[in-house]
């Protein structure tokens, strides 16, 4: 997963990526967690991005960053507002996990780095919905917030091709 201003995915099987026709496969930020919450740009409501993402996590003042750092600082409604944002994104990963019998999510892009903070609320939410899974686990990606750059899925599909 790619969370950052927006969340996507994709699914890894053998050390392949998984392609479709449309090459949407894996978007999971359009996965529906609330079913009445707010308009998604896809058009959708509540769609994981519109509860989990940076754009979701900004206030009017501060940046889904800022609201992670004053989390981190201790302020109760950004610590609310991430803790919320980790039980949505729990919730998605426990159920394609669930869909697809994989044990294992990897979370990267520009809000992974409120992963630390928001992983508690992840892992219970696993942990509530993935028994029937066993352990499951979720990684921070490697590529961290630069996970989401175009530049490099662009130079993998020239690499791997589709
Ligand atoms: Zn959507």
């Amino acid at each position: 997963m790619v969370v950052g201003t927006g969340i996507g995915g994709a699914l890894a099987v053998g050390g392949r990526v998984l392609h479709n026709r449309r090459d949407n496969f894996g978007a999971i930020g359009h996965m529906t967690v609330r079913p009445n919450g707010d308009r998604c740009t896809c058009g959708n409501r509540g769609c994981l991005e519109t509860v989990a993402s940076a754009r979701a996590l900004a206030t009017k003042t501060a940046t889904a960053e800022q609201v992670a750092a004053a989390a981190a600082q201790g302020d109760p409604t950004s610590a609310r507002r991430i803790l919320r944002a980790g039980r949505e994104l729990g919730l998605a990963i426990s159920s394609t996990l669930a869909f697809l019998g994989f044990s294992t999510a990897v979370v990267g892009g520009g809000v992974a780095g409120a992963l630390p903070q928001m992983l508690p609320a992840i892992v219970a939410e696993l942990d509530d919905r993935t028994a029937m899974l066993g352990t499951c686990h979720v990684h921070p990606g490697a590529l961290g917030p630069h996970a989401g750059a175009g530049a490099i899925g662009a130079a993998l599909w020239t690499l791997e091709g589709p």
